[in-house]
């Protein structure tokens, strides 16, 4: 058998080091040796020429080999490479006005770490996308696409853009139990669990938790998930989100629609600064927002219907679906809906006075049509939480590790909810929840 027709091998890393990423070749290092390491993201074999394209966390760089300048056992090799290979090359860096980046890499040494076995169902390069379910079940590779990667990226900004500015206005991060022993949020079933010889559920919303926090820190955060046994196929629901929870002591709820809008424009503006490049491959341009946030009551909005000849009754709840009938809706921009009837709202909702207890001091945080957060001055008086919890026939004695906290001098607070994908949907532009989520979970979805 001849070296060339050796077919490629697998091999390990041993002493091989990256010396640099994609994002890092440029014409300075013209003629100079690098080492990239990446995947296999395109091939092109014109005969003569084979054109790679090997994608890194930062990007693309294009190789190029040519018959007459490799060794025929290099040569051999390249041309056995499939597209999600993952890979070293070891070449030489030259300048090149064509190539995507100024720049190409002419090979010396290929080293194949893991062979792609099979043809994946997608396209790292493509645009377009395939459908989901396809996706999702390959998800690892799925998120090897720009798309997708920038989507990630963009993410990760909004996370640390939201703790950066909930630190800088005094409040602490916290983590409070998932495995729970009594439902908050009504509405949404909860998932049963065993506890030992018990059952629990896993926690539907920190709210309680929060709530009582304010109790000894004032103002605390959280990100963690929540988990919702949502009966319904939408494209907004997930069994299993990621919420930034906020509560603060001693303010209500205009105090926190104030900070919340203040935190969607920090966050919208990092994301602009941070993450340019992938705004443009997204085709994104963010909004200028201008505070505030322009704020309808609850009944104001069922008037508009009204006028729109949609059938509503105060009292009901706004579905997305009725929301959209709204005349002059703009489907992209961030509002409030302020002031919500107190039955479609939960327990621990203040109301609005004794002279008004059929609305409360809620609001909910909208994008066109789209529900990004809930928010409400909290009751903080143990009567009046009581009161409302056999009102709305919960089980008080099942709630007795919360209330008895309330003998103790619970500040007055406010806070809010928000879904992290839900945000992301709104700012990348995402009709479903499930391509903003790295595994989503759902009625029908449990892996991978
Ligand atoms: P929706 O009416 O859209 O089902 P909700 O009013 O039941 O939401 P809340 O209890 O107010 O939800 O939760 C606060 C926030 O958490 C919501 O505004 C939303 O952004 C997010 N959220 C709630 N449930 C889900 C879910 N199943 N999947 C993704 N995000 C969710
Ligand atoms: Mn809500």
């Amino acid at each position: 058998m001849k070296l060339s027709d050796r077919v490629l091998q697998e091999e390990d890393i041993g002493k091989m080091r990256r010396t640099h990423y994609s994002s890092e070749i440029n014409s300075d290092l013209h003629d100079n040796e690098a080492i990239i390491m990446g995947w296999v993201s395109s091939i092109r074999d014109h005969g003569n020429m084979q054109f790679v394209t090997i994608t890194d966390r930062y990007g693309d760089i294009q190789v190029v080999a040519k018959r007459k300048e490799c060794t025929e056992e290099l040569f051999n090799q390249i041309q056995q490479l499939k597209e999600h290979a993952s890979v070293a090359i070891r070449g030489k860096v030259k300048s090149q006005v064509k190539a995507p980046n100024g720049t190409e890499v002419i090979p010396l040494e290929l080293r194949v770490f893991s062979m792609a076995k099979k043809t994946a169902p997608f396209m790292i390069q493509s645009k377009t996308s395939i459908g989901i379910d396809t996706r999702l079940n390959l998800r690892a590779v799925d998120l090897r696409r720009n798309f997708l990667k920038s989507i990630f990226r963009i993410r990760n900004t909004a996370l640390k853009a939201a703790r950066e500015f909930l630190s800088e206005h005094g409040f602490i991060e916290v983590n409070t139990p998932k495995m729970i022993a009594t439902a908050t949020e009504g509405g949404a079933a909860l998932f049963p669990i065993f506890y030992y010889d018990r059952e629990a559920f896993l926690a539907q919303s920190p709210q309680l938790y929060k709530e009582q926090l304010t109790m000894a820190f004032e103002n605390v955060f959280e990100i963690g998930p929540i988990f919702r046994a949502e009966p319904s196929r939408t494209n907004r629901h997930l069994s299993e989100a990621i919420s930034i929870d906020v509560e603060q002591a001693f303010v209500d709820y205009n105090d926190i629609m104030r900070l919340l809008e203040k935190m969607i424009i920090f966050t919208v503006d990092s994301i602009k600064e941070t993450n340019k490049n992938e705004l443009e491959y997204l085709n994104l341009q963010l909004p200028n927002l201008e505070l505030p946030f322009p704020k309808y009551s609850y009944s104001n909005i069922v008037s508009k219907l009204h006028e729109a000849q949609e059938h509503i009754r105060w009292g009901d709840d706004l579905s997305p679906q009725i929301i959209k009938n709204l005349q002059n809706n703009r489907t992209d921009a961030f509002y409030f809906i302020t002031d919500w009837p107190t039955s479609i709202k939960p327990f621990y909702v203040k109301t609005k006075g004794e002279k008004d207890e059929m609305m409360c001091e809620s609001f909910d945080l909208m994008y066109g049509s789209l529900e990004i957060s809930s928010g409400s001055t909290r009751i903080n008086r143990k009567n009046d939480l009581l009161k409302r919890m056999k009102k709305q026939g919960l089980n008080v004695d099942a709630f007795d590790y919360h209330l008895r906290v309330f003998d103790y001098g619970v500040p007055p607070h406010a806070g809010f909810g928000l879904g992290l994908e839900r945000l992301l949907m709104a700012i990348t532009k995402c009709d479903n929840i499930r391509d903003v989520t790295l595994y989503p979970r759902d009625i029908d979805r449990l892996t991978p």
